[in-house]
């Protein structure tokens, strides 16, 4: 559904932030995952058409994004990371300037998205206080909201789940469940967990690049019967994956072809495993061995 091939961005102060990406993604929910800095936002963005690229080629559902930036709008819903100000206006009418900066100008035609969405979003209620004195959560659902103006068939969503609690990023994860049928959900997080729960289809990037992409099962098939998780540090330290604490006492997860220590216990392999995999520059070294 979205392709892109040779993809780089240089910012004005010389840093490259993107480069030379290369990806095929499918419909429905689709996970970018990355450290800070990896360049999720700014691939998010030249995919909105709001960041240009030094080179390369977008094409979705048979648009080519960068020579038809219109047509692409018109199928895109975009929630940013930062949405900047809220003006003091109310919900309602803030989708409404919205949907007409959409394009969405017949009035009968605004009225029935605008309630629906508010509907879906679980802001009816709201919709006339103004959006500036929204709790986090709301803002959240207000920005889905308004991306879903026009009923787009790429959605783009740069760290959803952000400083929600954990009952609204289950709400929010119900939404977007419910709203992915043909379309494309792009979800760019460095919540591991936020993909686990939704996309069955997930690409890493690190460094600007593209490290792995494939089906969430896919990735975790090279490392099945090989983790190990133990309350204590092995001797042998080139098998940590990752460091991490429960209940306030340490938990190593390891991985090694045999048991790494007398405390290590089989586990199943997990996203957050390949995660640390591919950022610990194991990836390599391992695949060579
Ligand atoms: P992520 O969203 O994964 O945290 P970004 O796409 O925001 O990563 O950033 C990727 C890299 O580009 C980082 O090194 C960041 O410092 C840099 N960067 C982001 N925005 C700008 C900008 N406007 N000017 C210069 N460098 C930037």
């Amino acid at each position: 559904m979205l392709s892109i091939s040779q993809l780089s961005v240089t910012y004005a102060d010389g840093t490259q932030a993107l480069r030379d990406i290369n990806l095929q993604l499918p419909g429905g929910m689709v996970g970018l995952l990355g450290p800070n800095g990896a360049g999720k936002s700014t691939l998010m963005r030249a995919l909105a058409c709001l960041q240009p690229p030094d080179q390369g080629q977008i094409q979705f559902a048979g648009i080519n994004v960068l020579q038809q930036p219109q047509a692409l709008r018109q199928q895109l819903g975009y929630l940013p990371q930062y949405f900047g100000v809220y003006p003091h206006m109310s919900c309602y009418a803030l989708l409404l300037h919205m949907a007409i900066l959409k394009g969405i100008n017949n009035k009968a035609d605004q009225k029935q998205q605008i309630e629906a969405l508010l509907q879906l979003t679980n802001l009816s209620a709201v919709a006339n206080k103004s959006v500036a004195t929204f709790s986090g959560g709301m803002r959240q659902r207000f920005g889905i909201a308004q991306a879903l103006l026009g009923n787009p068939r790429l959605l783009i969503m740069d760290e959803p789940t952000a400083g929600l609690d954990p009952a609204e990023r289950e709400r929010l994860h119900a939404l977007l469940v419910h709203i992915s049928q043909n379309k494309l959900i792009l979800l760019s997080t460095h919540i591991v967990e936020d993909i686990e729960n939704l996309c069955p289809f997930v690409a890493l990037i690190n460094q600007g690049q593209i490290v792995e992409s494939g089906a969430v099962q896919s990735l975790l098939t090279p490392l099945q019967g090989r983790i190990w998780q133990s309350p204590l540090r092995p001797a042998n330290a080139k098998t940590i994956l990752s460091e991490s604490y429960r209940f306030g006492l340490p938990l190593y997860r390891l991985l090694s072809s045999q048991q790494p220590c007398a405390e290590a216990v089989p586990a199943a392999a997990t996203l957050q495993d390949r995660y640390f995999f591919e950022l610990s520059h194991k990836a390599a070294a391992y695949v060579a061995a």
